[in-house]
């Protein structure tokens, strides 16, 4: 029998009213065929809620047992959502992370899954069993309980459908799948029917908001197909699959922004070998995650450089930190400077590694709205341009309409071999 895993988000499991709706949902899915695997969050808002609680307690709860707190939301709604199975007549097990085997490494509140142990999930489905799985959780070699960081949920739900072999992954969330842009700031965002994993990929670490990015890169190495779809409705969402040839004749899939960033910008650097590695290297140190770093060209007559880059604003206490210890150092002289009001947006798509002149084009429709570009990025997929922060909506908005993606892309053949890469 196949094997589905479904997960269903915090909005999805919010009310006693909405776990009966989830319970209904997979039931159809089992009277289907299926063996069903189910993995929930917190209902929404729970998380927050411990997380304050904690907060009100001590300024500076330790990580171990922010885990042990904030892993019991999701193990109400497992237990609940179990009791409605089998009200409906349907046998049903709620099991914790430690109960079905997801290890973890023991770092508490960003933990990652090291190795799950598919043996009690697979005795209770062959017992007819749905398994009801709490989101969020594992346990590490000294059995503490620990979390994957806010959104883990789906990573539980990924990693389960991978140890499994499930031949797809449901996420129900409450949007109706992955958007040309965040449908609450461009009106006529278009629905995706499918997107590669390094599209989803880059969306998702560039700030939209649908799946938690551990999730995507699992599904990528294990080739899990993922379906994102809302479980307020039946309508198809978005598959996320491995990238397909003619993906390639599809320009831009999408547009998305955050605004969570802020960029640091250090100055009169010494123009020679390993300035940069060491303040990158204690920057590394604090594990602090650099994402866009710009240095432009020296200037001749000083020998002197600087250097920008982007860090998360909740970061930023801490960076001024390793800033003062490179000067105690030596290896900070000049002076340095913090701009919070910026914006990153970014194009993506997989169709760029063949399209020529989407960079020129992005650039145009930015000028066109007077929007100045501060620090530009590329990957082969991606193009990221710093703007100033109250711009970023026109900015969302011109690209949106200057791509054309509100519509249905019409399918360019990619130029020849000869003429790829010289965007
Ligand atoms: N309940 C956790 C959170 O709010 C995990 C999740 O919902 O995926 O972040
Ligand atoms: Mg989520």
């Amino acid at each position: 029998m196949h094997i589905l895993v479904q997960k269903y988000g915090g909005t999805s499991v919010g009310s006693v009213e909405r776990i009966k709706n989830v319970a209904r949902r997979i039931i159809k899915s089992k009277e289907q065929g299926y063996s069903v695997v189910v993995v929930v969050s917190a209902m929404s808002g729970e998380t927050n809620r411990l997380l304050d609680l904690a907060h009100e307690m001590t300024p500076e709860p330790t990580r171990r047992e922010l885990d042990m707190l904030v892993s019991t939301g999701e193990q109400v709604s497992i237990a609940l959502l179990a009791m409605a199975l089998q009200d409906m007549g349907h046998p049903a097990i709620s099991m914790t992370g430690a109960q079905v085997g997801i290890r973890t490494d023991a770092n508490f509140t960003n933990a990652r899954i090291q190795h799950i142990d598919d043996k009690s999930m697979r005795a209770e489905l062959a017992k007819g069993c749905i398994v009801i799985v709490a989101g969020f959780q594992g346990i590490d070699q000294g059995n503490n309980i620990t979390t994957l960081g806010r959104g883990g949920s789906d990573t539980t739900a990924v990693a389960l459908a991978a140890a499994l072999k499930a031949k797809y992954c449901e996420i129900y969330t409450d949007v109706d799948g992955v958007y040309t842009a965040d449908p609450n700031k461009v009106s006529d965002a278009r629905l995706l029917r499918e997107i590669s994993y390094e599209e989803m990929l880059e969306l998702a670490s560039l700030g939209s908001k649908v799946l938690h990015s551990r999730s995507v890169e699992i599904a990528m190495n294990y080739n899990v197909v993922l379906h994102v779809r809302s479980s307020l409705n039946t309508t198809e969402g978005t598959l996320v699959v491995k990238e397909k040839k003619e993906m390639e004749q599809i320009r831009i899939n999408g547009v998305t922004s955050k605004t969570d960033e802020a960029r640091v910008t250090v100055y009169d650097l010494d123009h020679k070998p390993g300035v940069a590695a060491a303040v990158f290297g204690e920057l590394a140190k604090q594990r602090i995650n650099v994402d866009m770093i710009v240095q432009p060209s020296s200037t001749e007559a000083t020998h002197t450089n600087r250097i920008s880059f982007t860090v998360k604003k909740s970061d930023l206490k801490t960076v001024e930190g390793v800033i003062e210890n490179l000067r105690e150092m030596g290896a900070v002289k000049g002076k340095h400077a913090i701009d919070r009001d910026i914006a990153i947006i970014s194009i993506v798509g997989v169709g760029m590694k063949s399209h020529t002149g989407v960079a020129a084009e992005l650039f145009a429709i930015l000028a066109k709205n007077k929007i100045n570009i501060e620090m530009i990025s590329t990957s082969e997929i991606k193009i990221s341009c710093v703007i100033a922060e109250d711009r970023v909506l026109d900015a969302l908005r011109g690209i949106h309409a200057g791509f054309g993606l509100d519509k249905e892309p019409e399918k360019t053949a990619p130029p020849a071999a000869s003429a790829r890469k010289r965007a």
